[in-house]
């Protein structure tokens, strides 16, 4: 293998990822503070600033005093300068949101699925349609739109073809990107699992910020997770790490809709709990979908014992579950999301944190805490917004969108 030189372009582009990456979370900020908190020298930063405020891509906001000397301009990412797009194509629905740099969402779609196992080309003509749908409702020029990122739920497989293998919905390589440029979509995509883009959104944004190891579990139909690892998301060799829900629980148990039998999705996700409540003994849910059901099952859990166990085992098995993670990964912080792990963890945290004591070993339970996510149920909409930030703020302006916004 050639080593790598790192040239001077290399270096440039660097430093310039370096300070936008800065004042993207931590803006505004000032030259001087740019210089103490990047260990850039202020010639550097002086250079650097001045080719990203050249592009518009970072703003002036105004002015803060310095000792004794002239006051300091402070400079800030401009929100304005792009638009983002994310997709959560989640087991029940599509949602399509439209956001400015600074993730303020403009406008905003939801449509329910065609069917459990929709055929990619209805699921592809629907993103289509909610793209153009966000990009009227917002009244953006759709050259301003730097990217589309999409959290799918499944295995994602990079390459020159992006495969999308999302065996629960019946999806097995199908090829999302190059569907939706037949269907005429000519915007920058990106794809990544669901449960990865929840991880991004909750460590940019809410209850991951600040942790360097830490574990996003998404709970909806189904399970998965995001396992950050000194600052990067577990990846694995073709990407697939982080499949939490398939992990065996139960030897030979319950049949999950992978195939195998006992896996973790099988007994907490929404589908397996509500199947498991329908199962047992004086359990009824009326046929609804399965947001309402679980609310169902929660409101009857007051007055019914049978619900009221249920919800008693989903606790531990999901402590079991959560467990086998600080075992593995020894995360300082465990964030519960998804929208069935939000309606779970509104009212079993306490159970779910006592049923993890029991499984866990002591030593790394006691340096880690189980929280809720803060972006609420949108969080993987937002995660998959992040995919073409992130681009961004590595590329700088070498990743721009065709036409700068209004
Ligand atoms: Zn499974």
């Amino acid at each position: 293998m050639e080593p790598k030189r790192t040239t001077v372009r290399d270096l440039r582009r660097h430093n310039r990822s370096t300070l936008l990456t800065k004042l993207y979370f931590d803006g505004p900020l000032s030259r001087h503070e740019l210089s103490g908190a990047t260990g850039l020298s202020a010639a550097t930063v002086s250079n650097v600033t001045g080719e990203l405020v050249e592009d518009r891509l970072v703003v002036e906001a105004g002015l803060v005093e310095s000792d004794g000397g002239r006051p300091r301009v402070l400079l800030r990412v401009d929100p304005g300068y792009a638009h983002v797009i994310g997709i959560d194509l989640g087991e029940t629905g599509v949602k399509v949101e439209l956001f400015d740099l600074a993730m303020n969402r403009l406008a905003a779609v939801d449509n329910p699925l065609p069917a459990s196992h929709p055929d990619p080309a209805a699921v592809v003509a629907e993103i289509a349609t909610g793209l153009d749908e966000v990009i009227s409702t917002a009244e953006v020029d759709p050259g301003s739109v730097l990217g589309v990122g999409i959290g799918v739920p499944g295995i994602v497989e990079q390459g020159p073809t992006v495969l999308v293998h999302a065996q629960t919905i019946g999806w097995d390589s199908v090829p999302l990107v190059d569907l939706l440029r037949t269907a005429g979509t000519d915007l920058p995509l990106f794809v990544d699992n669901g449960a990865k883009t929840l991880g991004q959104a909750e460590m940019w944004f809410g209850a991951g910020r600040g942790a360097r190891h830490a574990v996003i579990a998404l709970i909806g139909s189904g399970v998965g997770a995001a396992v950050i690892t000194d600052g990067a998301s577990y990846r694995g060799a073709t990407s697939s790490a982080g499949e939490w829900g398939h992990t065996t629980i139960s030897y030979g148990g319950r049949a999950c809709r992978c195939g195998a039998l006992g896996c973790l999705e099988a007994y907490v996700g929404a589908e397996g709990v509500l199947d498991r409540y329908r199962r047992g003994r004086g359990g009824r849910v009326a046929e609804q979908d399965e947001q309402s059901g679980l609310d169902a099952l929660i409101t009857a859990a007051g007055r019914s014992k049978a619900a009221a166990k249920v919800l008693e085992e989903t606790a531990g098995y999901l402590g079991s579950g959560i467990a086998n993670l600080i075992n593995l990964f020894n995360p300082e912080r465990i964030v519960l999301g998804g929208w069935a792990g939000l309606k779970l963890g509104a009212h079993l945290l306490p159970e779910i944190r006592r049923a993890t004591l029991a499984h866990a070993l002591r030593e790394p339970y006691s340096q880690t805490s189980i929280e809720l996510c803060q972006l609420g149920p949108d969080a993987v909409a937002v995660g998959a917004a992040t995919l073409p930030v992130a681009a961004l703020l590595e590329q700088g302006a070498d990743f721009r969108p065709r036409r700068r916004a209004a």
